[in-house]
């Protein structure tokens, strides 16, 4: 049987904050503000896979009135719910995914960002991709004052 499921997120960029997407440390002026280090692609990620899984989003997982989850790392997160598709009995089949960013340029880290979450998911490289978007300097995102993520998860359980 196969799940596919989606995810979206985003969060506002503001000075003071470092900046970690795909569990990668970015070098950037600003950074993304949230409850926990506010890495928007793992946050997609895990609300494509709860959403294939039918089992709610990561805001009722993971409250943001719980003191638990302040400045965590996403990763951790991201292990709990893989240990959930686990449990499940499903295999991650693939992922795709987009981060869409005015600046900066996302490129060079996606390697260490596959690295990273292929390790956690125990998945092979060519499962896993990451693609950079910026937005035509259009909107919130376009403006350098958010970043957002896509992503879809294909499950399997046989
Ligand atoms: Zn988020």
């Amino acid at each position: 049987m196969y799940r596919i499921g989606l995810g979206y997120d985003i969060h506002k960029l503001t000075q003071g904050r470092d900046l970690i997407i795909g569990g990668v440390k970015i070098t950037h002026e600003k950074g993304l503000l949230g409850h926990s280090d506010a890495d928007v692609l793992i946050h997609a990620i895990i609300d494509a896979m709860l959403g294939a899984l039918c089992m709610s989003d990561i805001g009722t997982l993971f409250p943001d009135s719980d003191k638990l989850y302040k400045d965590i790392d996403s990763t951790i997160l991201l292990k709990k719910v893989y240990a959930l598709v686990k449990e499940k009995k499903f295999v991650i089949e693939n992922i795709d995914s987009n981060i869409i960013a005015q600046k900066p340029k996302m490129m060079p880290y996606i390697p260490k960002m596959k690295e990273v979450l292929c390790s956690i998911l125990e998945l092979e490289q060519d499962k896993l991709s990451i693609k950079a978007k910026t937005n035509e300097k259009m909107d919130a995102v376009g403006q350098e004052l958010a970043i957002e993520a896509h992503a879809v998860v294909l499950l399997k359980n046989d």
